[in-house]
C-alpha cells in the first residue's frame, strides 16, 4: 500500500512544470492567454523538440545512409536512433518494421495500395462507423481498383461499435480489417483487442489507426498481435510531416513498395530493379530526416512524463470538463462511451458549431469546428458538425473554467 502510494506521488503530473516546456503556452489570442483545445488536430511543441530541430539544421544538416563524410554519418545515425526509439516505444519486435512516413494517411496509403494486389474481386475488407476520412477513403480507392467490397461496423447513439454486428459481418471472404484505436470526432476508445482477436479467427489482416490513441496510450504492438499500425508524429508532442507504420515483417514482405526513386533500390538497369530490403523498400527518396529525429525527441519527452500518468491526469480534465459543459442548458455531447479519452464534441441546441467557435476564439480559446474528417459520423448524428475541445496533459482546470465562461457567452450572443 505504501509503495503504491510513493508510486502514484512520484507520477503526478506537476502541470504548472511542464506548462514551461511549451513556449506557444505563452501566448496571447486577441490579448487573452492562448487556451488550446485542438489537441486531436495537432499537439504543441515543447522546447526539447523545438531543440532538436534547431540543433539539427545548426549542427548536422545532411542526406543520409549515402554519404560516408561526417555530418552525413550524423545524421545517419541520428536518424537510425530515432527509428530505434520509436520500435521501442512501440514494442515492435525489429527496427525495420518501422517505416517512417509522412503521416498516419500516408502509412494508411502505403498498405492500401499494396493490397490491390492481394485482394481479388468479391473479397470482403472491413472498416468501422467511427473513421477519420483517412481510414475511409484509401480503402474506398482500393475496393474500385481490385472489386472488393467495403462493409461497415456501424455505431450507437453513445458513438460505440455494435460488435454483435461485427461478429456477423466477419466470414471467410474477410481479407482485411480496419479501425481507429480511438475516435478523434467522439473521443471514443474502440475494443481493439477483440476486433483483432476476432479477425485473426477468419484469418483477415488487421490496421489500427492510432493516430488519435497514441497521445493518451502508450501501444503495445506484439501484445494487441496487430498486423498494421500507424500514428503522426504531430499530435505526439512532435513535428508535421512524420509518421509510423509498424508492420508486422511478413505483411510487409508480401506487400510491393509504394513509391519508386532513391534509396529504395538494391539493382537499377534499365532492363530490372531489385528492391531493398525493409525499412527502404517503402521509403523513396529523401525522408523528413530533421522530422524523424525531432519525433524521437518527442516520444522521449512523453515517456519521461510516463503515458500512466497522462492517461490519469487527462481523465481527470475529462470528467470535470464533461460536467462543467452538461450543466449549460441546451448543450449536448456526442460521444458518450464510458470508455473515452479526453475529447469532447458537443452542440449548443441549434447553434452551428462555427459561429460558437468563432466567438470562443475571440476571448483566447482554439476549439476545432466542423465535421473533423469523420463526416459519416455527422450524418449519424443527423448534424453539420460539432464544437470539439480535446485535452492534453498540459491543460488545466482553470482553462476548462475558460472555456465553460466562453460557451456561455457565446450562447448568449447567439441565442
Ligand atoms: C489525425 C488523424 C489522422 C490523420 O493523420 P495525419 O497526420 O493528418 O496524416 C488519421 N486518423 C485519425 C484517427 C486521426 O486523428
Amino acid at each position: 500500500m505504501v509503495l503504491l502510494f510513493l508510486y502514484k506521488e512520484i507520477n503526478m503530473l506537476d502541470v504548472q512544470k511542464i506548462r514551461e516546456d511549451f513556449p506557444i503556452l505563452k501566448r496571447k489570442v486577441h490579448g487573452n492567454p492562448l487556451v488550446y483545445f485542438d489537441n486531436a488536430a495537432t499537439s504543441q511543441t515543447p522546447q526539447v523538440v523545438i531543440d532538436a530541430i534547431v540543433d539539427y539544421y545548426s549542427n548536422y544538416n545532411a542526406n543520409i545512409h549515402r554519404g560516408v563524410h561526417t555530418l552525413s554519418q550524423e545524421a545517419t545515425d541520428a536518424y537510425e536512433l530515432a527509428r530505434k526509439k520509436v520500435q521501442q516505444h512501440f514494442n515492435a519486435a525489429n527496427s525495420h518494421e518501422i517505416i517512417l512516413t509522412t503521416g498516419a494517411t500516408h502509412s494508411i496509403n502505403i498498405v492500401a495500395t499494396g493490397f490491390a494486389n492481394l485482394l481479388s474481386q468479391g473479397d470482403e475488407i472491413i472498416v468501422s462507423a467511427l473513421e477519420h476520412h483517412s481510414n475511409i477513403v484509401p480503402w474506398q480507392m482500393l475496393c474500385e481498383k481490385t472489386g472488393a467490397i467495403l462493409k461497415v461496423i456501424p455505431m450507437n447513439q453513445e458513438g460505440e461499435l455494435l460488435m454483435e454486428v461485427y461478429d456477423q459481418l466477419l466470414s471467410d471472404k474477410t481479407k482485411l480489417v480496419f479501425t481507429n484505436h480511438i475516435s478523434n470526432a467522439l473521443g471514443t476508445v474502440n475494443p481493439i483487442e477483440e476486433i483483432i482477436e476476432k479477425a485473426h479467427k477468419t484469418g483477415a489482416a488487421v490496421l489500427i489507426d492510432g493516430a488519435q490513441s497514441c497521445p493518451h496510450i502508450k501501444p503495445d504492438v506484439q501484445a494487441l498481435d496487430v498486423d498494421f499500425y500507424v500514428a503522426s508524429a504531430h499530435k505526439l508532442c512532435g513535428p508535421t510531416g512524420v509518421g509510423v507504420l509498424y508492420g508486422k515483417e511478413d505483411w510487409l514482405n508480401k506487400l510491393p513498395p509504394y513509391q519508386g526513386g532513391g534509396e529504395m533500390i538494391d539493382q537499377v538497369t534499365f532492363e530490372k530493379t531489385t528492391y531493398a530490403g525493409l525499412p527502404h523498400k517503402f521509403e523513396a527518396g529523401t525522408p523528413n530526416i530533421c522530422g524523424g529525429i525531432a519525433f524521437g525527441v518527442a516520444l522521449d519527452y512523453m515517456n519521461s512524463i510516463g503515458f500512466d500518468s497522462i492517461a490519469g491526469y487527462e481523465q481527470e480534465l475529462l470528467n470535470y470538463g464533461t460536467e462543467k459543459l452538461l450543466a449549460i442548458d441546451g448543450l449536448r455531447i456526442y460521444g458518450t462511451s464510458k470508455n473515452k479519452t479526453s475529447v469532447i464534441s458537443f452542440n449548443l441546441g441549434d447553434i452551428h458549431p462555427y459561429d460558437v467557435g468563432s466567438i470562443v476564439d475571440k476571448l483566447g480559446v482554439a476549439v476545432r469546428t466542423g465535421h473533423h474528417c469523420a463526416q459519416p459520423i455527422m450524418d449519424f448524428y443527423k448534424i453539420p458538425g460539432t464544437i470539439r475541445a480535446s485535452f492534453s496533459f498540459y491543460n488545466t482546470k482553470e482553462e476548462i473554467d475558460i472555456l465553460v465562461a466562453s460557451v456561455k457567452k457565446a450562447k448568449m450572443m447567439l441565442s
